[in-house]
């Protein structure tokens, strides 16, 4: 079951499209696996919509009222956005699945969507290895970095911090964070600088989905040679 939601404050900005495109897209996957955070979508837009028209009531300023109600169908289609694009959209179907050895992975539909371009990460060809880590990147949102983890059972994440906001989003598997355990759609929002250790459980691999503001800094002893390497996973 899904413990871990978008907050929401997150999910009002969402609806009213104000995130950036990186953060827009992990909530926009989450909400594709969360029917919690559905049914919290649907109310917000209803309310925006409520609110839309007691102000189109009030004004006739059609202009605005023609952007909002694109705006509107745009959202409850649950297409983000600012990613989207025509090919994308063309393509879509063939795109449903990240292979890794004898496993399939479907995709909540956001992502099926924006990995539709880069069908290299679908199997794995191009895929950047660190020991028990994976990390297949997509293309750059602004300054935001977003990729796909796999991390095999006993994985981590070396202890680093970063400036920024970081969300992960958990598409198959357990992944370990401090004391916290969480599970296949499990959505993680960490604020400002902030230490950890991230992985894999001991006894379950795990696939997920990250957004970054800014590069990893490793922290402790031997690891921070890892620095270099902090960009590469970032
Ligand atoms: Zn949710």
């Amino acid at each position: 079951m899904i413990k871990s939601h978008p907050s929401e404050e997150l999910l009002r900005a969402f609806v009213s499209g104000e995130l950036p495109p990186a953060l827009a897209l992990c909530v926009s996957a989450h909400v594709d696996m969360c029917r919690l955070c559905q049914r919290e979508v649907k109310q917000i837009e209803q309310e925006l919509a409520a609110s839309i028209e007691h102000q189109n009531n009030d004004s006739a300023d059609i202009q605005v009222s023609d952007d909002l109600t694109a705006m509107m169908a745009a959202i409850i289609d649950s297409e983000p956005a600012p990613v989207e694009q025509p090919s994308l959209v063309a393509e879509r179907h063939k795109a449903k699945h990240i292979r890794w050895q004898d496993n399939k992975f479907l995709l909540p539909r956001a992502l099926q969507r924006q990995i539709a371009e880069q069908p290299e990460l679908v199997t794995g060809d191009s895929w950047f290895q660190l020991g028990k880590l994976w990390r297949g990147r997509l293309a750059e949102h602004q300054q935001w970095r977003t990729s796909f983890y796999y991390i095999e059972q006993g994985g981590e994440i070396p202890e680093h911090t970063h400036k920024g906001r970081e969300i992960t989003l958990v598409l198959s598997g357990s992944f370990v964070d401090g004391d916290e355990v969480y599970q296949e759609g499990d959505f993680i929002y960490r604020d400002g600088a902030h230490t950890h250790k991230p992985g894999a459980s001991v006894s379950e691999d795990c696939l997920c989905f990250t957004a970054v503001e800014a590069p990893l800094h490793f922290t402790s002893g031997a690891t921070r040679l890892l620095n270099p390497i902090g960009k590469l996973l970032y």
